[in-house]
């Protein structure tokens, strides 16, 4: 009903990812990997698990900007913990995503302006999470939609921090369909990715079986994001795994179309 595929900025900056990491251990850090090692070899893949357990939901109701803005603020919150630790593990450097919730399309961000045609955006200038919150999105406010969509935008900040976005946005591709396939990794990635985080939480949700199921019924078929039966695989795959280590699209041989 909602559900519009979420979209993705690009940006070449690669200076960015070193900022706002000079805290103590940072010469344990390795460099932030870049070329094909960064798509499927990455060291964020091999950190195990998300250890975060526990992400219990802000209350929330319906038409409720305020409120529904709380809600995802308390899901970032847990996002940045838990991955934060992961980075740790890799020995990458980190950076926390933060969030901004808009009420229509067309308003400015650190990127772009919103597209018209998407519900949240990841930009990786700003390393921030846009979300808008139309009438549509403030009407089903009890279902896991907005907890699914803000861990797949966050899914491309653990790209963008680990090297993979870079990688894919400073990539030549010679037709759109390269292109796309490209994308479809990237994005399958992320579904996979938020995947991995919601499974990680999931007794803390005290959520029935059946609102996950719901979540993996509600992807709708894209040249740049996948089938939506793909879209399912890796949610799940990631939902299973509860971590990066199953999301290594990158070196899929199968359903990434
Ligand atoms: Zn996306």
């Amino acid at each position: 009903m909602r559900v519009l595929p979420s979209m993705v900025f690009s940006s070449v900056l690669v200076s960015l990812l070193l900022t706002g990491t000079a805290a103590a251990g940072t010469e344990r850090l390795r460099p932030v990997p870049v070329g094909a090692a960064a798509l499927t070899a990455n060291p964020i893949y091999k950190a195990g698990e998300l250890k975060l357990d526990t992400c219990p939901e802000r209350p929330v109701r319906d038409d409720d900007f305020k409120g529904v803005t709380n809600y995802l603020n308390g899901i970032l919150h847990c996002l940045n913990t838990s991955w934060k630790r992961q980075f740790t593990a890799a020995k990458l450097p980190f950076a926390m995503a933060k969030l901004r919730t808009i009420r229509r399309s067309g308003v400015k961000t650190g990127c772009n302006t919103f597209p018209k045609d998407a519900q949240a955006i990841y930009c990786s200038k700003d390393k921030t999470i846009v979300f808008q919150l139309d009438k549509n999105v403030l009407t089903g406010t009890s279902d896991l939609f907005l907890f699914e969509a803000i861990a797949h935008e966050y899914g491309h900040h653990v790209q963008q921090l680990s090297g993979i976005m870079t990688t894919f946005d400073s990539r030549k591709y010679r037709t759109k369909e390269d292109y796309n396939a490209a994308s479809r990794r990237l994005e399958l990635q992320a579904d996979c990715l938020s995947g991995a985080f919601i499974g990680s939480v999931w007794s803390s949700l005290k959520r029935p079986a059946s609102d996950f199921a719901y979540l993996r019924r509600i992807a709708t078929n894209s040249p740049t994001h996948g089938k939506a039966a793909n879209y399912s695989y890796w949610l799940n795959r990631g939902f299973r795994a509860k971590g990066p280590d199953a999301c290594n699209t990158f070196a899929a041989r199968s359903r990434v179309s």
